[in-house]
């Protein structure tokens, strides 16, 4: 992968805070320019005054620490205010529901916890001792890391071939070991959102958890909606839905670090919670899987969503999704590409037209030399783009390069079919 030289060691002397910074400042250099809009994924930039006050609260609230709330009483009121908030945008507060969450550092620990809290349920309430949750084949990887990190095995089922989650066959997988089943709103893969009332009530008729995955979706299905756009049920007002996750740090444009675990209610949310007092140093609870917690990224999330408010997110939505259509119709325009199935929010999937021959991971390694950064992912081979308010003024430049690049490859493949959603090298 990438050879960082020889080992680094503990400087035997301090260097000097200049030195130390500027070299920080030249590392950047060989980064993807997501400034640019060239990212589509990874970086979600709601433009500079969002990102000023990010930077404002992150700053104010860099030593603090999150793992007391009585001691910081702030960080607890900015991390109930969080929660209330997408509680209200998930109508987990209208006919008397009563949600109850928390923050997160991100998607994959709001998930882990997701399924700590269906394993615990289905424990204390029905005696399982061998749980089991049930996912679609699209369901996000956190998934299957928390199936290992706790103990509960993961059952796949097949998508459709509108690569929604084919719901009978997760009917058949479900059983009495069965402690959660998965929608995601939408899946990441191609962007769909999964059929969430019929997955719902499989897990209403058993008393079980189903988790709506909307780590995507959260932070912008609720605008589309108020936009006028035509949307299946996805959220609190499904009769079965357990709980919703949602990322902060993704098209809610905090910085990376924040998410939220909602719960129906304060019952199932105390199923995730650890709480002991058995040691010789006190009460210990936590709401996550972190003790000592930053207060950076809570108080910047706080910031971000207050700063934006449900009008910003709404004219932030409007671009974002103007902007994915555009890129879906530029894509589909392409000679020799597709886009798979029918994305319903910001995550689209590029990948070679039926019978055309073009390699799309070949067009990545040209789209790459342009700086412009989209995951290769697979099956089927494809580019997974995520687009956001940062990204679509760069759609229209994005579609020409690929049209370019699309041409330049011809039928040459690529032997590197590695993917690389999130890389990490075994060997160093
Ligand atoms: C991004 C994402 C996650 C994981 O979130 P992280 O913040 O990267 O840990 C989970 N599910 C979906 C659908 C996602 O898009």
């Amino acid at each position: 992968m990438i050879d960082f030289g020889p080992p680094a060691e503990l400087p035997a002397s301090g260097r000097p805070a200049d030195d130390v910074l500027g070299e920080l400042e030249g590392m950047r250099s060989g980064d993807v320019d997501w400034r640019a809009g060239r990212s589509f994924g990874l970086v979600f930039h709601a433009g500079d005054e969002v990102e000023a006050v990010a930077r404002a609260a992150s700053v104010m609230y860099l030593e603090e620490n999150g793992l007391n709330p009585l001691a910081f009483p702030s960080l607890g009121r900015m991390q109930q205010d969080v929660v209330d908030m997408a509680s209200g945008m998930f109508h987990g507060r209208d006919d008397g529901r009563q949600a109850a969450g928390f923050m997160t550092s991100g998607g994959t620990e709001s998930l882990l916890l997701a399924v700590e809290a269906a394993r615990n349920r289905g424990r204390d309430e029905r005696g399982v001792t061998e749980p089991e949750m049930v996912v679609a084949r699209s369901a996000h990887a956190a998934f299957h890391k928390a199936g290992g990190y706790f103990g509960v095995k993961v059952n796949v089922v097949p998508v459709r071939d509108d690569w929604r989650v084919d719901v009978d066959a997760m009917a058949s997988a479900v059983n009495d070991r069965t402690v959660l089943v998965v929608g995601s709103a939408p899946q990441y893969p191609q962007g769909v959102i999964d059929p969430i009332p019929e997955i719902a009530s499989l897990a209403a008729e058993r008393g079980i958890n189903c988790h709506v995955d909307a780590c995507m979706g959260g932070f912008v299905l609720p605008f589309m909606e108020d936009l006028g756009y035509d949307l299946p049920p996805w959220d609190f007002r499904v009769e079965g839905v357990t709980s919703i996750s949602a990322d902060v740090h993704k098209l809610g444009y905090a910085p990376k670090g924040a998410s939220v675990l909602i719960h129906r209610d304060v019952t199932l949310r105390n199923h995730h919670v650890f709480m002991f007092d058995d040691w010789l140093g006190g009460f210990y609870a936590s709401s996550g899987l972190a003790g000592s917690k930053p207060a950076g990224p809570m108080a910047a999330a706080w910031a971000v969503m207050n700063l934006i408010g449900r009008d910003g997110y709404r004219r932030l939505t409007a671009t974002t999704i103007e902007a994915t259509r555009r890129m879906i119709d530029g894509v589909r325009s392409t000679p020799g590409l597709t886009v798979l199935g029918e994305p319903q929010a910001q995550c689209v999937a590029i990948s070679a037209a039926e019978g055309a021959t073009v390699d799309v991971f070949a067009v990545m390694d040209e789209l790459a030399t342009k700086g412009w950064h989209l995951d290769r992912q697979k099956p089927p081979d494809s580019l997974h783009a995520t687009v956001s308010a940062g990204t679509a003024p760069a759609v229209d430049d994005f579609v020409a390069d690929l049209r370019a690049a699309v041409e330049k490859v011809g039928d040459r493949r690529t032997e590197d079919r590695s993917t690389d959603y999130a890389p990490i090298d075994p060997s160093s």
